[in-house]
């Protein structure tokens, strides 16, 4: 429909592939517009290139902040090629039109991950790119506009298929394209003053993220999926680093994060592990080795462990790999891999191995955010953290110290279970998980049997919710589910408080000699 493109502007800060692109676009005959750094690239390679500024007759100025910004530029993106006011216009002003834009933009999100100080993120914000960008983008009916290094194959195919032209379809998947992109810039930029600024409300925000990895398919195998960043450059599951094994798919990826996010909240506990299945912990215990951490989270419930997902808070050793190899986990992540760790791993293709830079810091703030139909629902991140001075004593009896140990760990894994969640631990490791049930006395029930097929299965002579404490993430409205508790053994109970049954909860528990404590806070999870 349209004559061969004959003329664009390349404008570039990623400047992989443009000598290429640009080189097969000059021998289409297309002229070629380009600014300071790009076009400088351009000559030396022998490539000729007009300069914008000569276009405009206005030389860069003001560090970059004006290059492009120009009605030569924008009139020469934006008309309208088959409107006769619009081509008068061009003439009258001498503008040519430009019927292809190549930009990509400052490095935003690069220069704020790298830790880059307040001015030098504002210096980073792209004004000429996004401008141009938009204004190629809606034009997209006469205009092409390339935003993505990795669409320069696809647009030279394009020319070749169709006589040096784009198709009108082309154009419109590259006009989204672009789109995605400015707004997820402008989100990045709004992310970052958020957080450099101290502004945590979820009021006044936006979403969007840079595709990170296209995933095979979604949590099912007929839902396509992909994976985003949100440039906050956050130690995690987004910023990991795979050292080997099968692809992450997108339940990896969510389990993975969960069990990362957990262990991450034991970063002053010494050896801990995470063992997640289905986004739940089924094991999660500390230890003097990480082996023996490792075997500990094992045992509270080794039919889950099967195909789990594993979390360490501090460096995977040999005998720790050893261990982990003897049945199959899916993915392991670790804040620091020994490298005879590695070799051990090795033996195993397709087990995952992710190593993070660091700990996340689970105290930060931030936001976590759930789709619904139709929306989204912005919270601020559960970071809500109970110390034992927060902690009130509601019974006749004051847990004893080990118990108080026991309980906020119990606390801290119960934060991190689907609620309703009731957490079983003894001597800081989980001995049952009781998760995502409808009523919270099931939940408590099915702990307390979960540990009583455990104790068959490794030949005890009671299960290990005897002696155990346990934490309940919302409060207990009747006392059903802490007489439950109590009757499977445990001692110590830890929950929000808040039912307006606390008194009958209370007494039940003086009743059977229970120490429990009151957080005061709830942790629900869906
Ligand atoms: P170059 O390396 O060619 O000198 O600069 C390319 C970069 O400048 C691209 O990332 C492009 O988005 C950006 N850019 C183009 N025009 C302008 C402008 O008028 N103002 C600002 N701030 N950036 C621009």
């Amino acid at each position: 429909d349209l004559a061969p493109l004959s003329r664009a502007l390349l404008s570039v800060s990623d400047k992989t592939g443009l000598v290429e692109l640009a080189r097969a676009l000059a021998d289409r005959g297309v002229e070629l517009l380009s600014t300071g750094g790009s076009a400088k690239l351009l000559r030396d390679e022998g490539l000729s290139v007009r300069d914008v500024s000569d276009l405009t007759g206005f030389p860069e100025m003001m560090d970059g902040r004006v290059k492009t910004l120009h009605p030569k530029v924008h009139g020469g993106l934006l008309a309208l090629r088959d409107d006769s006011g619009h081509v008068s216009a061009m003439e009258e002003h001498g503008i040519v039109p430009i019927d292809l834009l190549v930009v990509n933009l400052y490095p935003f999100e690069e220069t704020v991950a790298g830790g880059a100080d307040y001015d030098t993120a504002i210096e980073n914000i792209d004004i000429g790119g996004p401008a141009m960008i938009r204004a190629a983008s809606k034009n997209h009916g006469h205009v092409t506009v390339i935003t993505d290094t990795e669409d320069y194959g696809a647009l030279l195919d394009e020319l070749s298929a169709n006589d040096g032209q784009t198709t009108y379809a082309f154009r419109q998947k590259m006009a989204l394209t672009a789109y995605a992109r400015t707004a997820a810039y402008d989100t990045a930029v709004s992310t970052w003053m958020a957080s450099a600024i101290g502004e945590a409300t979820p009021r006044r925000r936006t979403f969007a993220g840079t595709l990170a990895q296209p995933l095979r398919y979604g949590e099912n195998p007929h839902q396509a999926a992909a994976f985003y960043s949100d440039g906050s450059g956050r130690a995690g599951i987004a910023s990991a680093t795979q050292l080997q094994g099968k692809e992450l798919s997108y339940n990896n990826i969510n389990d993975t994060d969960a069990a990362f996010e957990l262990v991450s909240e034991f970063a002053d506990r010494g050896p801990s592990c995470v063992i997640v299945k289905h986004a739940n912990p089924c094991g999660v215990a500390t230890g003097a080795t990480m082996k023996e951490a490792y075997s500990r989270a094992f045992d509270c419930d080794r039919t889950s462990a099967f195909g789990g997902i594993i979390a360490l808070n501090g460096p995977l050793d040999a005998e720790t790999a050893e261990a982990i190899t003897e049945i199959f986990t899916e993915v392991v992540i670790a804040p620091s891999i020994h490298q005879d760790a590695k070799d051990i791993f090795a033996k195993k293709k397709n087990l995952r191995l992710l190593l993070a830079p660091g700990l996340a810091n689970a105290a930060e703030p931030g936001l976590a955010v759930k789709q619904v139909s139709g929306g989204f629902l912005v919270q601020d991140k559960d970071n809500g953290h109970i110390a034992e001075s927060d902690l009130k004593v509601v019974t006749k009896r004051a847990p004893s110290e080990q118990e108080m140990k026991d309980l906020l760990f119990a606390w801290t894994v119960a934060k991190h279970v689907k609620s309703n969640a009731i957490v079983y631990v003894k001597d800081g490791a989980t001995v049952g998980v009781g998760a995502g049930q409808m009523s919270r006395v099931d939940s408590t029930r099915i702990a307390a049997r979960k540990s009583e097929d455990m104790a068959e299965a490794l030949d005890l002579s009671a299960p290990l919710t005897q002696g155990s404490v346990v934490a309940s993430d919302a409060f207990f409205p009747f006392a059903d589910g802490l007489i439950t508790a109590a009757e499977a053994g445990a001692t110590a109970i830890i929950q929000p408080g808040g039912s307006m049954r606390d008194d009958e909860v209370i007494a039940a528990a003086d009743e059977r000699g229970l120490a429990m404590v009151l957080t005061g806070m709830r942790h629900f999870r869906h």
